[in-house]
């Protein structure tokens, strides 16, 4: 009645998390630190047709790409959802999700609730994560302080982030981003949590459970 296999080749399937969450609340900072803070999880860079801020770079924050060429991505089904979000068109190309997954790897898609919606109805196994500011005056504070879009496109970002906020209920976790290291270890603990979810150890406990009858 020996058997010495190990369960480290449980993870055939990488986890896919969505992080949504109103403009300005620090999605883009907190993805960056969780970046620096681990490896294992890849992050997928969207395309847009929006024009890169100050220090962004092609390729690491977005592929930037024009109307035409946007357009010609969703005809040729390469992404996996796309959604227009106060008059840019953003998407996630779907090639890169399904070849990470399908290593093994965890993947995070930082993306909009429309975006998250039409994720949840392909991956309905993924994890649904929505960031919260500490409160609203907070939120604007923020995006006014980023200092990177005018009054008119602020205020179109606030009336969205009221209508975003309503969607929360269909995400799996609330995390409020009050300081950029607490908002990371917690992600860091729910994605411990998921990793060690029952369902995902089932088929190697079964294997074991034949070879050892
Ligand atoms: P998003 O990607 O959600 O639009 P950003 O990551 O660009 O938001 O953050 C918006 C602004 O808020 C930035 O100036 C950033 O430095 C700041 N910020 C992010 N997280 C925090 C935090 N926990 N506390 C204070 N300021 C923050
Ligand atoms: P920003 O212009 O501030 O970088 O992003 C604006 C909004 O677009 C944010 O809510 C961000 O999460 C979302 N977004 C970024 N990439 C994608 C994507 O690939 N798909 C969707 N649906 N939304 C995205």
């Amino acid at each position: 009645m020996t058997n010495n296999n190990t369960l480290t080749q449980t993870k055939e399937r990488g986890i896919l998390i969505v992080l949504s969450g109103p403009s300005g609340v620090g999605k883009g900072t907190v993805c960056s630190a969780l970046r620096g803070r681990t490896e294992d999880l890849i992050y997928s860079v969207s395309a847009t047709t929006r024009t890169p801020r100050e220090g962004e770079r092609e390729g690491v924050n977005y592929f930037y790409r024009s109307k035409e060429q946007f357009l010609s991505m969703i005809e040729k089904d390469e992404l996996l959802e796309w959604a227009e979000y106060v008059g840019n068109y953003y998407g996630t190309p779907k090639e890169f999700v399904v070849k990470t997954l399908d290593e093994g790897k965890d993947i995070i898609l930082e993306i909009d609730v429309q975006g998250a919606l039409t994720v949840k109805q392909k991956f309905p196994e993924g994890v649904f994560l929505f960031l919260l500011p500490p409160s609203f005056d907070e939120l604007e504070s923020r995006i006014i302080g980023r200092g990177t879009e005018s009054e008119d496109v602020i205020a179109d970002r606030m009336k969205a982030a009221r209508y975003e906020m309503e969607l929360v209920k269909h995400y799996d976790y609330a995390i409020v981003n009050d300081q950029v290291d607490l908002a990371c270890g917690r992600i860091q603990a729910i994605l411990t949590a998921e990793h060690c979810k029952r369902e995902r150890f089932m088929p190697a406990i079964q294997k074991w459970l034949e070879e050892v009858y």
